[in-house]
């Protein structure tokens, strides 16, 4: 597939992508299933795609970015907040044992579900609704990948990771935020910045 392998030679690998699953991984998902057919041929370029109903697909090296964050095991029990086209979820689901992922817009969660389902997923379980909230059902989770912005820490996504586990999430205003990868210990939880990103909001529940 020469477009996914341009996209890893000359966005990821240049820009420190190095985990070879995770570079795997995106050999394998095709980006273009993921998106409406009339920006199919931008699947593979270097920026974020629009997807409708106002919300986007991210640009493939901070779907990358935001894979390696989490240092996904084979093990792992994910939860995804924001679904939007699939594709992040698709790319999880080569990486880890299962995903959960929620998204807000029905109509959405339904197309991503279709992309999946279309490209033979079976390790993947849909939620409807707000993603501040999480899946408490679920939890814990090993990792937690949130992939709109929040303008502070969602505390309840902190509740249902296990000790050990890893959230990433980008945190700051509308036009940038930081993105930020969590760690939850056993005497609380380490900070760490992975750079400056920009995201569509988390929608609060109330709005
Ligand atoms: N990972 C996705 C990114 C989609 S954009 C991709 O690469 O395609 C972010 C998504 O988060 C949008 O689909 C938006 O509808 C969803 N979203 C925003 N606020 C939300 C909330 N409170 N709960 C669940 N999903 C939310």
């Amino acid at each position: 597939m020469p477009e996914c392998k341009r996209m890893i030679n000359e966005q990821l690998i240049p820009r420190g992508i190095k985990n070879p699953r995770v570079l795997d991984a995106f050999a394998h998902v095709k980006r273009h299933r993921f998106v409406p057919e009339h920006v199919a041929r931008y699947a593979y370029g270097d920026f974020p795609l629009d997807i409708g109903l106002d919300q986007t697909i991210s640009q493939p090296y901070i779907v990358a970015l935001m894979s390696e964050a989490i240092d996904p095991k084979p093990t792992d029990r994910v939860l995804e907040v924001g679904t939007g086209s699939g594709y992040q979820t698709a790319i999880l689901a080569h990486l880890v044992q299962h995903v959960h992922t929620i998204e807000r817009i029905e109509s959405l969660m339904h197309r991503a579900q279709r992309a999946l389902d279309h490209e033979g997923y079976t390790n993947v379980t849909f939620h409807l609704g707000d993603g501040h909230q999480g899946v408490s059902e679920h939890a814990p989770y090993d990792k937690i990948l949130v992939t709109a912005a929040a303008k502070r820490l969602p505390t309840t996504l902190i509740d249902q990771l296990n000790i050990g586990g890893i959230l990433v999430i980008p945190l700051g205003g509308i036009f940038f935020q930081d993105l930020v990868k969590i760690t939850k210990t056993s005497k609380g939880t380490k900070k760490e910045s992975l750079g400056g990103v920009r995201f569509v909001p988390l929608v609060a529940s109330t709005s």
